[in-house]
C-alpha cells in the first residue's frame, strides 16, 4: 500500500504519547511512524496540514441508524412541554417494518456519510426498530453492510402485537438465532417501560450463549439495576448512566465496563445530564457517543456531544476528546482504533483549527476539514 506523509501538524493527539506540536506522521492503512516535522522522512504522497490539529477519528459506540421516517412532530411536542417516555419507538417500528431494504439501506448510508463528514470513522449500529424475527434480522443484515460493530437490540421495547412474556421468549430464542449470524453484540433497553433486570439478564445470557458480547442501555430514566447487571456480566459498556447510586459508580470504577454517556439524549429530551465528573473522579472509564436515533437524540455529531460534555457535564476538553475516541474504542473492546499509536488503523481527522480544544470552544462550527479512514481520504 502507498505511504502518506502528513506533515506540519500544529497539534497531534495520538493518546499513546503526550500531545505533540510541530509534528508529522507516516501512514499506510495503519500508523507507521510519528515524530517531528523537522526530522527527515519520505513517503509516496505528502499532505501539508499547515499548522492544523490532527486527532484520531471518532469512535461512535452507540447509534440506532436502521429505521425509516422521523419524529420531528414528537420533538416539537416535547419542546412544548410533553414528557419523554420512550413510547415513540413504536412509531418508528411501524415505519421501519413498512420500509423496503433499499430504503433502510439508503437511510443508513446517508447517516454514516453525515457522521464521516463530522470525523467519525468507526460506528456501532443497532437493530431495534423491527421487533419481529424478519425485521430485526434484515435490519442487522443492512447494518452489517456498513460496520462490523453490529448490535442485536430486539429487546428495545415490547411491540404492541406480541404479549410481554412471549416476546422475551421470542427475543431470546427464534429472533436471536436469526440475528446472531449478523451481529457482534447483544443489547437490552433495561428501563422502566421497557425491560426489567431479570428480563434483561435472560436476553443477554441467551445472546452470550450464541457467541454475542453484551452491552446495555442502563439507568437512563431511573436508578434501576441495569448498571449492576452490566458489571455482573462484564458487559463492554453500560450506556446512558444518567441516574447512578454510589454503589453503581463504585461498581463501574472497579470493573472493565465503560460508562458510555449520551448527552444528545438529555439535550433532546430536555433532561438533566449524567454526572461525568463523578464517574471520572471515581476512576470509571467514560466514553461519549451520539445515540443517533429518530426519537430521543437525532444528532450524528460527535463534536456536538463533546461540546455538551465540556460545557454541561464538567469534562475537560481533553477528557471529552479522549472519551469520544479512545473511550469509544474501549466501549467496543477495540485496540486498533481510537488512538494513533504505531500499528493502529490510520483513522484520523484534520481540523480547520490549531487545537482540538476548538471542538468544544467553537460549538456548532464545522471544523472537520479532512478525514482519513484506513489510510484513504474519505473527506
Ligand atoms: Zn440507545
Amino acid at each position: 500500500m502507498r505511504s502518506l506523509l502528513i506533515t506540519n501538524i500544529g497539534e497531534l493527539t495520538t493518546h499513546s504519547d503526550s500531545v505533540l506540536t510541530d509534528a508529522a506522521m507516516i501512514v499506510t492503512d495503519r500508523v507507521e511512524w510519528v515524530g517531528s516535522a523537522s526530522s527527515p522522512h519520505a513517503a509516496d504522497e505528502v499532505f501539508d496540514a499547515q499548522g492544523a490539529a490532527v486527532l484520531p477519528g471518532f469512535v461512535d459506540s452507540h447509534a440506532h441508524l436502521v429505521f425509516a421516517g422521523d419524529r420531528a412532530a414528537e420533538f416539537a411536542a416535547r419542546m412544548a412541554g410533553e414528557p419523554y417516555t420512550g413510547g415513540g419507538i413504536r412509531t418508528t417500528m411501524a415505519a421501519t417494518r413498512a420500509a423496503s431494504d433499499a430504503v433502510l439501506r439508503s437511510n443508513v448510508e446517508r447517516l454514516v456519510d453525515e457522521m464521516r463528514r463530522q470525523g467519525t470513522t468507526t460506528v456501532e449500529i443497532k437493530s431495534g426498530y423491527g421487533l419481529s424475527v424478519l425485521d430485526e434480522s434484515r435490519s442487522l443484515r443492512v447494518a452489517s453492510e456498513f460496520t462490523t460493530e453490529t448490535t442485536f437490540l430486539g429487546a428495545h421495547v415490547v411491540p404492541p402485537d406480541v404479549p410481554r412474556d412471549s416476546y422475551v421468549e421470542l427475543v431470546a430464542g427464534e429472533m436471536l438465532r436469526a440475528c446472531a449470524p449478523h451481529a457482534k453484540w447483544v443489547d437490552v433497553f433495561c428501563e422502566r417501560g421497557a425491560f426489567d433486570v431479570d428480563e434483561a439478564r435472560t436476553v443477554l445470557a441467551a445472546g452470550m450463549a450464541e457467541g454475542l458480547l453484551p452491552r446495555i442501555h442502563a439507568n437512563q430514566l431511573t436508578e434501576g439495576g441495569g448498571v449492576r447487571l452490566a458489571v455482573e456480566l462484564d458487559a463492554a459498556s453500560a450506556d446512558h448512566c444518567t441516574h447512578l447510586s454510589d454503589s453503581d459508580v463504585d461498581a463501574l470504577a472497579s470493573s472493565q465496563t465503560v460508562a458510555t454517556l449520551l448527552p444528545g439524549a438529555e439535550f433532546s429530551t430536555r433532561s438533566p445530564y449524567p454526572d461525568a465528573r463523578r464517574l471520572l473522579d471515581a476512576g470509571a472509564t467514560v466514553s461519549l457517543a451520539t445515540d443517533c436515533n429518530p426519537g430521543s437524540s437525532y444528532t450524528s455529531s460527535m463534536p456536538f456531544c463533546i461540546a455538551l460534555a465540556v460545557r454541561d457535564m464538567r469534562m475537560t476538553p481533553a477528557e471529552a476528546i479522549w472519551a469520544a475516541t479512545a473511550g469509544g474504542a474501549r466501549a467496543l473492546r477495540r485496540s486498533d482504533v481510537g488512538h494513533l499509536g504505531i500499528g493502529a488503523y490510520a483513522d484520523l481527522m484534520v481540523l480547520d483549527a490549531p487545537s482540538s480544544v476548538h471542538l468544544a470552544y467553537r460549538p456548532g462550527v464545522p471544523l472537520v476539514r479532512k478525514v482519513l479512514h484506513k489510510g484513504v481520504w474519505v473527506r
